[in-house]
């Protein structure tokens, strides 16, 4: 009898995603990069920008120096000097969503295109119609942080945020007690400090950068490494915020900064991650956006509701349990709104028990096992 049963399961079903408990993903690190294009992901430094014609549009000083920095007639080359960790090695290690001349989008789903609808979207699976703003308001709801807390029964400090952008001890959470935060110009409570946080600790007060509210990505970074390495987080949140406010400061030179930057993160952490224990073998990175910007050089800098291409992103998933297809060609659409369900999946938890409205988890992110059909 339950012979039959499984036989009609297995017909209805010939291609699945490997159950939960043959999945490798222990580890789940979601970093993010406010407001990084897909222009400039997919095609490197924009070439309507990088020209003596466009300064005004670019803010850039010295043209020839980004050009030597970041330019090449081919955009793939283009995208590899930008961004080389990511392409050279990054990439291929599991999938890329988002390139539109390649037949693969992404989409934000909230209408609102700025930076905490989007967050929420991503932490929520779902756009959360009570934010609207970028207060400094709790989530209204649960996250998906603080759910993979309490499904999985871990302590505060196992999950963790580290953010350039103080607004995230709010994003992240419905009270300061549920998942552990650290977000702009702060320090790590003695508790959890370590020696080696104390340079960025201070720095972070010395070296200022142009907004009250966003401290440099480096020290998020740095104090993120330090972190991770003294008390292994099992969920971990990392999120950069310099390369939006460059861009809206009209400034396309510290922008390509930022992003060559968080690159260079994302090579730190992924070698960590591949090197050491308990994360090697067990660990999936997601990488994505906020939000996008305009096509053009005059609303390059700008996103809202009102500017067109502020809705397209882009998604990276990297890890022992997603094919290695790289950049993903003729995948249709996707939506930022299905990242927090395909960490849940990772972890093997229900994502509808997280959020009956929620988005399901990407399928292209899983390896499909073919089940055998007699
Ligand atoms: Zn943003």
């Amino acid at each position: 009898m339950m012979r039959w049963i499984g036989t009609v399961l297995v017909i209805a079903f010939v291609a699945r995603a490997a159950p939960a408990q043959e999945r490798k993903t222990e580890f789940v690190f979601l970093v993010t990069a406010d407001g990084i294009r897909h222009q400039e992901l997919f095609s490197g430094a924009d070439p309507a920008l990088v020209t003596e014609n466009a300064k005004e549009s670019s803010g850039i000083e010295d043209v020839e120096a980004v050009r030597r920095a970041y330019w090449s007639e081919d955009a793939v080359t283009r995208r590899e000097k930008l961004m080389p960790f990511f392409w050279k090695e990054l990439s291929a290690e599991g999938i890329v969503l988002g390139n539109r001349s390649r037949g693969s989008r992404v989409k934000a789903k909230n209408s609102h295109l700025f930076s905490y609808p989007g967050y929420a979207e991503i932490l929520n699976g779902a756009p959360l119609p009570s934010i609207d703003s970028n207060d400094a308001v709790f989530s209204p709801r649960k996250t998906v942080l603080e759910y993979i807390r309490e499904e999985l029964g871990l302590e505060r400090h196992q999950v963790a945020c580290f953010a350039s952008w103080r607004v995230f001890d709010w994003i992240t959470r419905q009270s300061e007690s549920t998942i552990f935060s650290n977000a702009g110009y702060e320090a790590v409570p003695e508790a959890l400090a370590t020696e080696g946080m104390s340079i960025f600790h201070r720095l972070q007060m010395q070296m200022m950068t142009p907004w009250d509210s966003t401290r440099h990505d480096a020290m998020t970074f740095g104090l993120a490494m330090e972190y991770i390495r003294a008390h292994e987080p099992r969920v971990f949140y990392l999120a950069a915020g310099e390369t939006d406010d460059w861009a809206h400061e009209r400034r396309y030179d510290r922008t390509l900064h930022g992003i060559q930057l968080f690159d260079d993160a994302l090579r730190e952490l992924w070698t960590y991650l591949q090197s050491t224990e308990p994360y090697r073998g067990r660990s999936t990175l997601i990488v994505t956006t906020d939000h996008g910007r305009g096509r053009n050089p005059d609303d390059w800098t700008s996103h809202g509701k009102d500017v067109p291409g502020a809705d397209e992103i882009w998604i990276g998933v990297f890890g022992p349990d997603t094919p290695k297809v790289g950049e993903a060609t003729s995948t249709g659409e996707h939506y930022q709104s299905q990242i927090a369900a395909t960490m849940l999946e990772l972890l093997g938890l229900d994502y509808r028990s997280f959020n009956p409205s929620a988005d399901a988890p990407i399928a292209e992110a899983f390896v499909q096992v073919e089940a055998e059909v007699r």
